[in-house]
């Protein structure tokens, strides 16, 4: 049996660059090798995006062309809607019933979102609550592997505890029945804890040096044009000590040479370091060559959006039909889950 991979991405705006190093371009390898389940997480985005959601129809869409374009095979993975598939619904709110409050208070993205994110009230149930939401989205697919990126590890290790807890709460016990009567019951868990897969570029920093994120206006989306990826590394920051041309620069705090470090060859690298610590070039020619490297590995995904962006009606159809999969999967383990926690079955 191939082991089984899940993951998802917040329909908050199109996908950007770290979105696509940090985990989308690993989907498309794991691909090959695992059964994929990977979603758009629309439920997610009402936790932080409540107030305004004329945008989310609308970015459930681009997400999509985005997977796609990136070269997600709906042949070989099942691309589905959260939204679509009510049992991360219905295992949330049982799983509700046995987490603790602390944990979710303790989880450090609970702080420091609402920090980074201050315009927004984020002082809500739903938000509190979101990395047990992703926990459900998570263990209800029975997953060996979880691809994301750094900021998401706390999530996962949240979810391994949760399961660690409805495994105890709730074992499966295999009965004299299975074992023909010569061994004592044994107790096997419903809900295996998976474990995180990171990429080498875990955090991919933004325009502004904080992590690129969709909801800080500091990315590069994989659908940005030419022009439109150059202006908006132009004013992107740099080592802050450089403060005249003449000055040689720190590549090692730099976020600009984070970028060089992921996209350009070990020559362009060289030269960039070179150039920098010596001061024989400036940060705006220094980030024309990343700029350079950042286009080409741009060109083939924005082709093949391109493709689907003019068949509609065939990216729809792809999310159809993954729905009903992710549900049949989803269904499988929750007849488990309920049985195991005294519920009459559906
Ligand atoms: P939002 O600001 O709305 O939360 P986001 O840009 O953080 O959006 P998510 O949908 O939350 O994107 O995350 C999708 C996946 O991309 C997650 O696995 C996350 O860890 C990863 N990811 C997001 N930003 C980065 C980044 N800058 N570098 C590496 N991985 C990232
Ligand atoms: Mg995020």
């Amino acid at each position: 049996m191939r082991k089984r991979v899940l993951s998802g991405m917040r329909p908050t705006g199109k996908l950007h660059l770290g979105n696509y190093m940090g985990a989308l371009y690993n989907w498309v390898r794991l691909q090959h090798e695992y059964e994929c389940y990977f979603f758009i997480a629309d439920w997610h985005a009402l936790t932080t995006d409540y107030s305004d959601v004329s945008k989310l129809p609308e970015n459930t869409r681009e997400v999509a062309l985005d997977f796609l374009a990136a070269g997600l095979d709906p042949e070989k993975c099942v691309l589905f809607v959260q939204s679509a598939v009510k049992q991360h619904a219905e295992l949330h709110l049982l799983f509700s019933m046995i987490t603790p409050l602390g944990w979710l208070e303790r989880v450090p993205s609970y702080k420091d979102q609402q920090e980074q994110l201050k315009e927004k009230d984020l002082a809500t149930y739903g938000f509190l609550g979101y990395p047990l939401l992703q926990s459900a989205d998570i263990l209800i697919y029975q997953p060996d592997f979880v691809p994301v990126g750094q900021d998401q590890v706390a999530h996962v290790e949240l979810t391994r505890e949760v399961a660690r807890r409805f495994n105890q709460f709730y074992p499966k016990r295999l009965t004299a029945e299975f074992n023909v009567g010569v061994l004592p019951a044994v107790d096997i868990p419903i809900l295996p804890e998976p474990k995180v897969l990171l990429t080498p570029s875990p955090k991919l920093p933004g325009t502004d040096g904080r992590k690129m994120s969709k909801s800080y206006g500091n990315t590069v989306l994989l659908s940005d044009p030419e022009p439109i990826v150059r202006q908006k590394l132009k004013p992107m920051v740099t080592d802050p000590a450089r403060v005249r041309r003449s000055d040689p620069g720190n590549p090692e705090v730099c976020p600009v040479f984070d970028l060089h470090k992921v996209f350009s060859s070990a020559e362009t690298q060289a030269k960039a370091r070179e150039g920098c610590t010596t001061a024989g070039i400036g940060c705006i020619e220094c980030k024309s060559w990343v700029a350079d490297a950042i286009v080409a590995e741009l060109a083939p995904i924005q082709e093949r959006r391109h493709h689907y962006e003019s068949n509609p009606s065939v990216v729809k159809e792809i999310l159809h039909a993954g729905n009903l999969r992710a549900m049949a999967r989803a269904e499988q383990t929750m007849l488990e889950v309920r049985s195991a926690m005294g519920l009459a079955p559906a």
